[in-house]
């Protein structure tokens, strides 16, 4: 399934710059997910980097876009055709969670 934001959402601007799909973007009050391009990251991580980040935990899924984990990774090779790059924010190696917010004693 492709995610969602809920009403939630404070704009924070954090995920929107993590999503290796440039499938959020701000809308009319508040960041919104393209359900033709997120993939719940299947292909590039193995969770949601959205829902990972969210301070608020505004990201469920979107019960209107029910997808497997097939169609997911069709859709993940329809967006990156010459296979996945490196994703914004990380580089070789590294954690693509930045360090400072998956620690929990940073929390
Ligand atoms: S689950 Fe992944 S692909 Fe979907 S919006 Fe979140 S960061 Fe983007
Ligand atoms: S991380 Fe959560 S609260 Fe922040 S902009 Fe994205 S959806 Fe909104």
């Amino acid at each position: 399934m492709a995610l969602w934001i809920t009403d939630e959402c404070i704009n924070c601007d954090v995920c929107e710059p993590e999503c290796p799909n440039q499938a959020i973007a701000m809308g009319a009050e508040i960041y919104e997910i393209d359900p033709q391009r997120c993939t719940e990251c299947v292909g590039h991580f193995d969770e949601p980097q959205c829902v990972a980040l969210c301070p608020v935990s505004c990201i469920p899924v979107n019960p209107s876009f029910v997808e497997t984990r097939e169609q997911l990774l069709a859709k993940f090779h329809r967006l990156h055709p010459a296979g996945a790059s490196t994703p914004p924010g990380a580089s070789a190696g590294a954690s693509p969670v930045p360090t400072s917010l998956h620690d929990p004693a940073a929390a």
